[in-house]
């Protein structure tokens, strides 16, 4: 095996659908005035209706701060949290991956156990939508993770690999090379029952080596009840490259810390 090249952590907040436009001006703000220092790179994904006002804060942000960043380079990146995996068309409700690139979206959470479960996307959908995502230019995070009841029967690698095959079946194994991919056990999302660093490590490291060669540069997350208290020890793991944070996301300075010790680690 290759060596493996540590990437830059990457911390993505996935504020669900939370929030009014209001307060997630002021979430935006309030990370914005802290996260320039740090070598770390931070995605904020918003719900899709105050997308445009998070990326009209970082433009802000560039403009106030006379360093000329683009946005595209900015430390704070915007995520969305959906994609449609067709282009355009008659798909009422949908957000296609060019409407979200045209507001200055670079991310896109894929398969995340919500959608997963609550609207009932199949394998085959997240692959897709890799595939959508990638081909307008946006890239994704791929979520994948075991329930309770299939840890509990020792399925949490089978469980993996058939979300990962969909994919690498679709999209082909090098397209894993410039996504991400988070490890995000169901049982562990929004439960305060966090994996041990150990647990989290484990399946990564697997997941790691289904990649092959293509895993050595694949960035990998870990998510799941991540808050400031537990980074250090899920960083200080050689596969976890990052974190993918829900709850803690939502508090300016939760997730600031986290973004610090992740940055240190
Ligand atoms: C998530 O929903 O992706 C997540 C990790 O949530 P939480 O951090 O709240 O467990």
């Amino acid at each position: 095996m290759p060596e493996l090249l540590k990437p830059e952590p990457l911390v993505v907040g996935n504020w669900k659908m939370n929030g009014t436009r209001d307060s997630v001006v002021n979430l935006t703000r309030n990370l914005l005035a802290e996260l320039e220092e740090l070598a770390i790179q931070v995605v904020a994904c918003p719900p899709t209706l105050y997308v445009a006002d998070v990326a009209g804060c970082i433009v802000e942000n560039c403009i106030k701060d006379g360093t000329n960043i683009d946005a595209d380079s900015h430390a704070l990146q915007l995520g969305a949290q959906n994609i449609c995996e067709y282009e355009d068309g008659a798909y009422t409700g949908e957000i296609s991956g060019r409407m979200l690139r045209e507001f200055g979206c670079q991310y896109v959470i894929v398969g995340h156990s919500e959608r997963r479960q609550m609207y009932h996307e199949t394998d085959e959908q997240i692959a897709n939508k890799l595939v959508a995502a990638q081909s307008s230019g946006l890239r994704p995070i791929v979520c994948v993770g075991e329930t309770q009841s299939q840890r509990e029967k020792g399925q949490t690698m089978e469980v993996v690999q058939q979300q990962l095959d969909a994919v690498i079946g679709r999209a082909g194994l090098p397209a894993l090379t410039s996504a991400v991919i988070a490890y995000e056990p169901v049982w562990a999302i929004g439960t305060g029952q966090i994996a041990t660093a150990e647990t989290a490590q484990q399946v990564l490291s697997e997941v790691r080596d289904l990649l092959g060669t293509t895993g050595v540069s694949t960035q990998l997350l870990y998510g799941g009840s991540v808050t400031a208290e537990n980074t250090e020890a899920l960083m200080k793991e050689l596969d976890i490259n990052g974190l993918l944070v829900g709850g803690a996301s939502l508090q300016a300075d939760q997730f600031v810390k986290i973004c610090k010790v992740a940055g240190l680690n």
